[in-house]
């Protein structure tokens, strides 16, 4: 079994540089802590920016030998550590959910989701393929476009998934010639220590891929290091821009992508029998806590209240608690502080005059008087000037908004700053057609209310909801990770004649 240590006592998290574990002398470390229960169980240094240093040049220092590694060689890394990732779904999937309180069935799925990108990684062969032309430049003269990987990578990712998102960019990274480093979320460090041990199993060379703990300080020093070639960020929408800026301004390749409100529309011929699941699951899995959760609903026409009143239903049957029981279809959210911003949200939306239909407190589930439950959390009569519509919470709070027509209604969605994703639910192709047209989100759901792009698929968001041009996962990480180099080529023959063959 695959284990990482836990016990209060406590180990603080050794980094993973040059194909070892790093124990560090850091000053500075913080407290990890199960949402559930409010232990602490382990302790997360702060990466200094010598520590940083020692990963970006181990990678440095890996990277030729491994450039010119043949790409099935590199996709043969990525079966092993598929098999492994195979094998230990099941250590993962607990220790994510201990680390960031989600369901394990939750948890399973975002495993799912990461392994998913090791197996596209694996047909990198295929997928880093240049293109060429016969005599494209001229009579005997062929032009010819080779991807070649860059150099040094990094990625710094946020606590709500805290083994996928690395992964929407490490394996392609990798598989590219390129090496990486990682900084998860200090907030949930253990999943990634996993996967760290796992990477060591597929016996990538050393220094291919390294991972460094560390808070937003730890991030900075990634940002500014000039061995590192680009940056591929998941956060919250200031952290975003903020890493945007900073990485571009110093000419690194950034993709950003940040935070999100994501609008599920209801119009009047929806199947609300299905529908209502699947906005349940979208509003309130994994406590609120997805970038693509959706946390408004706008109900068109007279479907309002047959909406509501079966919405209210399938809230009454959520069951809070730790995320390990398996009866249990919510956790908690991610820390104390985070509970708190929640609960604020709520009042807040309360004084600005929405109505509260169900939860707006905090919960103790038996046995769990230290955890960070919110109830699931219902408003109706939200407005688009309200805060409830505006801000992202990042929690489980569902604000239920009115239109009259579909136009309204998408009106409403691009009213919103941000743009990750939108759902619409009907059964009227015309309408989820003119949907689709008219929203400006990187991921629209036709009865879908997660619309999350599998690992084929690029993921990301439009407007605040991200900064960059490439997104993670699939072709767009390969582009992202490689660039393209020109050849033109002619032969002049021994004897200087020219000849074209
Ligand atoms: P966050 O922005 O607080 O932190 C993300 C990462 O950035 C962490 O590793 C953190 O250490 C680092 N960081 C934080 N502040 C920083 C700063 N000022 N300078 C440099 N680095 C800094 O985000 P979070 O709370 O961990 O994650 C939740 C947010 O992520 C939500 O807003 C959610 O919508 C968003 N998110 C977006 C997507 C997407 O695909 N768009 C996916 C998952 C999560």
């Amino acid at each position: 079994m695959l284990d990482v240590e836990t016990t209060p006592g406590l180990r603080v998290l050794p980094n993973y540089v040059g194909g070892g574990w790093q124990p560090l002398e850091s000053s500075e470390s913080l407290p990890v802590t199960n949402p559930a229960t409010g232990e602490t169980i382990a302790t997360v240094p702060v990466s200094s920016l010598d520590d940083v240093d020692a990963a970006v040049r181990s990678a440095q220092d890996a990277f030729e030998a491994w450039r010119h590694t043949p790409p099935l060689e590199r996709a043969q890394s990525m079966f092993r550590l598929r098999d492994l990732m195979i094998r230990h779904r099941g250590d993962l999937a607990r220790t994510i959910t201990m680390e960031h309180g989600k369901t394990l069935a939750d948890a399973h799925g975002s495993v799912q989701r990461a392994m998913e990108n090791v197996e596209v990684a694996a047909g990198i062969p295929t997928l880093m393929m240049g293109y060429g032309l016969e005599n494209g430049a001229g009579s005997g003269i062929d032009e010819e476009a080779v991807r070649r990987p860059l150099g040094v990578f990094a990625a710094i990712s946020p606590f709500n998934f805290p083994m996928m998102v690395p992964f929407w960019f490490l394996p392609y990274a990798v598989a590219t010639g390129n090496t990486f480093v990682v900084k998860p979320s200090e907030q949930v460090p253990l999943s990634q220590n996993l996967a760290f041990q796992l990477l060591e199993q597929a016996g990538f060379p050393p220094g291919v891929v390294n991972l460094v703990n560390g808070d937003r300080s730890t991030a900075d020093a990634l940002v500014d290091h000039p061995d590192i070639r680009g940056i591929s960020f998941v956060g919250s929408t200031p952290t975003a821009r903020h890493i945007y800026a900073r990485a571009s301004a110093a000419g690194k390749r950034v993709q950003a992508a940040g935070g999100a409100k994501n609008i599920m529309v209801v119009m009047p011929d929806a199947i609300l029998t299905k529908s209502v699941s699947n906005i349940i699951n979208s509003a309130f899995g994994s406590a609120g806590q997805r970038c693509l959760a959706g946390s408004l609903i706008v109900t068109v026409g007279g479907v309002h209240d047959a909406l509501r009143d079966a919405l209210l239903d399938a809230v009454g049957q959520i069951k809070v608690g730790n995320g390990l029981d398996p009866s249990v279809t919510m956790g908690p959210v991610i820390s104390g502080a985070a509970r708190d911003r929640i609960l604020q949200a709520v009042e807040r939306g309360a004084a600005e005059g929405a109505t509260l239909l169900a939860g707006g407190g905090k919960l103790q589930p038996e046995g769990h008087a230290d955890g960070y439950f919110v109830e699931p959390t219902v408003f109706d009569g939200v407005t688009p000037d309200m805060s409830l519509a505006q801000s992202e919470i990042f929690g489980p709070v569902l604000g239920i908004m009115r239109a009259e027509t579909l136009d309204e209604a998408i009106g409403l969605v691009q009213s919103s700053p941000y743009g990750n994703a939108a759902s619409i639910f009907t059964e009227n192709g015309g309408w989820a057609r003119e949907f689709q047209t008219r929203v400006d989100v990187g991921n629209v759901g036709v009865n879908i209310g997660v619309a999350a792009p599998m690992a084929y698929f690029p993921f990301g968001g439009a407007r605040q909801s991200f900064f960059g041009t490439l997104h993670g996962q699939g072709r767009d990480a390969v582009d992202f990770f490689t660039d393209r180099q020109i050849i033109i080529r002619r032969w002049f023959g021994a004897d200087g004649t020219g000849v074209h063959w």
